[in-house]
């Protein structure tokens, strides 16, 4: 029996599976651009993805060392405020939202072996 015919019924197998993860992957696409379509829709005119990002703040509001896990985390958590121009009416608005950061703090904790 040659390789390629044994092969080929897994790969007739595997094709299934690939046409799902293809769909579910383009389902994820067009669902993340609808997203961000209605996120940059304008108040003033209703426009969907009118706004572009003209100017970004960050605002840090607390940043503490998370005990609680396993590996002990730096959590940095900071507001962030998006100002969006309209393309079309020119209206300027502000979107926020807070993100949380984990950040390792094996790094930090070897520097600090170093210095004893
Ligand atoms: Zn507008």
């Amino acid at each position: 029996m040659d390789f390629l015919e044994v092969m080929y019924p897994v790969f007739l197998m595997c094709i299934p599976i690939i046409l799902i993860m293809a769909i579910g992957i383009a389902f994820t696409a067009l669902w993340l651009k609808l997203m961000d379509k209605n996120i940059r829709a304008c108040p003033e005119c209703g426009r969907k993805a009118a706004g572009t990002i003209i100017e970004t703040e960050e605002e840090m509001l607390s940043n503490y060392v998370d005990h609680k896990r396993y590996n002990s985390v730096r959590v940095k958590k900071t507001k962030v405020t998006d100002h969006y121009k309209c393309d079309f009416c020119g209206y300027i608005w502000t979107r926020s939202f807070n993100r949380v950061e984990p950040i390792s703090t094996k790094r930090l904790s070897r520097v600090k072996k170093d210095a004893e």
